[in-house]
């Protein structure tokens, strides 16, 4: 079946536009995710209808519109309650000549011509009442789960390089595979991707690593990952000679980064470069490879890595803490983890928890049981940690500031700061209930005696 239902909004722009003698159809990613029964993200539509045109047609029909890029033909219509559709003009591109942009425009008036400068066939399918149009074949493609590209796959990376990575990444989201030649030309034309911007590259990567298919996209694309991200070629093959391991360097990262299936985004980075400073410390023994304080040099190469790919400063500095954190061995009682609560916050523990599981479970099969039951436990604690309101931060101290002044007559200043450390060190601690008359007996009788008796 190929019947697509299309939103209210996008509907009364496709028929109207119909009525009005243009031919419309909603195209591309919508009518991709429509046909694989999920929701897509955005409706897109495109039209025979000139930018002029489509003004004048919406302006009949007192349609706002905003010019959101006229030299390409596009326009957003904003139909109000029902959504704002960006709405453009059938068009083929000139040539590509810095492998990103192409150097002009041409609308045209047929359907079958903007179709063919899309990227992928499942792409490249357009749809309305009258039905599908699909001179590709995109729908036997969804239903074959495979990425082939729309003519020739050299001429098409050549155009548009970071079609490369939009490639890998349909792949690794709906787990389809590349079809041969797709994929051949992949592997050929991978150092085109040096021409295109970081952030383009970054967003991509990032959609990549969260789809269901990215073993197998990291595996046999580690050539392209080398590529963007070159401090990634010495892990690529590199035994670890060690009875923790059954893969090497690459490969555990690979499954460690398949293991986490949530879409938390930091997780994902975290866990893609966790181990990256891996071959710089390499050291052997009688016992075997050792990586001892891997973390500092995965974290010092990630930085690098996340700066040249411009993640933003709070998500670089989220993903750099738990590289740096991510072998800690952590004791799994409730004081240390309300310790790991204190230091890191609760968020980037629960990451940390989530990050430690996805690497054991891509170390040596029979070398996870104890490690497993470990960090499992870890969770258990973290809930009930939760739950039961333990304190683990100076805002959840029975006790503040003004307590700490009025009681030891202190004035503001550094003093009561330490105090209040002091006193939150041993709550977590657990060597004081974090009570109040406790608290304020403890600050009055025990520690600070000669205050009060000063009096
Ligand atoms: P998403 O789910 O990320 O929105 P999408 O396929 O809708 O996926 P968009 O970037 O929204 O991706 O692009 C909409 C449509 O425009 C695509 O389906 C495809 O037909 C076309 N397209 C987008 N980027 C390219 C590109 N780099 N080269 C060729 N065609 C492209
Ligand atoms: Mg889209």
């Amino acid at each position: 079946m190929n019947k697509i239902t299309i939103p209210r909004g996008a509907k009364a722009i496709v028929q109207g536009l119909r009525y009005a003698n243009h031919e419309a159809y909603v195209v591309g990613g919508c009518v991709r995710d429509s046909l694989l029964g999920l929701v897509p993200k955005d409706w897109d539509i495109c039209t025979s209808a000139t930018p002029e045109e489509m003004k004048e047609y919406f302006t009949r029909c007192s349609v706002r519109t905003i010019d959101t890029g006229l030299k390409r033909g596009t326009i957003t219509a904003d139909m109000e309650r029902s959504g704002k559709f960006e709405v453009t003009t059938f068009r083929i591109d000139g040539d590509y000549s810095d492998n990103r942009h192409p150097d002009s425009v041409e609308f045209t008036d047929s359907i079958y011509k903007d179709l063919s400068r899309r990227d992928f066939t499942i792409n490249a399918m357009a749809y309305n009442q009258a039905g599908l149009v699909d001179p590709f074949h995109g729908r036997e493609d969804l239903d074959n789960s495979v990425i082939r590209c729309v003519g020739n796959p050299d001429d098409r990376f050549s155009e548009d390089a970071l079609r490369i990575l939009r490639a890998m990444r349909f792949a690794s989201t709906y787990g389809f595979v590349i079809e041969e030649n797709t994929s051949q030309s992949i592997h050929r034309n991978k150092r085109l991707l040096k021409n295109i911007a970081a952030e383009r590259i970054q967003s991509e990567l990032c959609k990549m690593l969260c789809g269901k298919g990215i073993l197998n996209v990291l595996l046999e694309y580690n050539d392209v990952i080398t590529t963007i991200i070159p401090e990634m070629q010495p892990c690529v093959g590199f035994d670890q000679n060690n009875r923790f391991h059954e893969y090497n360097v690459y490969e555990h990262i690979v499954h460690a980064v398949s293991n986490y299936d949530g879409d938390d985004i930091v997780v994902k980075v975290s866990l893609l470069l966790h181990d990256i400073g891996k071959p710089h410390c390499y050291t052997a023994d009688h016992k075997g490879g050792h990586f001892y304080g891997h973390g500092v040099f995965s974290h010092d190469i990630s930085e690098k890595v996340l700066t040249r790919l411009r993640f933003d400063n709070k998500s670089k500095s989220d993903i750099l803490e738990l590289i740096l954190h991510h072998d800690a061995n952590i004791e799994p009682t409730p004081k240390t983890v309300r310790r790991w609560l204190n230091k890191i916050g609760e968020k980037q523990f629960v990451r940390l928890l989530n990050i430690r599981m996805a690497d054991i479970q891509a170390h040596a099969k029979d070398t996870q049981e104890s490690r497993i039951e470990r960090c499992a436990a870890l969770w258990v604690i973290l809930e009930e940690v939760i739950k039961s309101n333990q304190c683990f931060k100076m805002k959840d101290l029975a006790i503040d500031g003004h307590d700490v002044m009025n009681l030891l007559h202190l004035s503001e200043g550094k003093a009561v700061g330490v105090v209040l450390n002091d006193v939150l060190e041993k709550v977590i601690n657990g060597e004081l209930p974090n009570e109040r008359v406790a608290l304020v007996s403890y600050l009055v009788k025990e520690k600070y005696q000669e205050v009060v008796s000063n009096e």
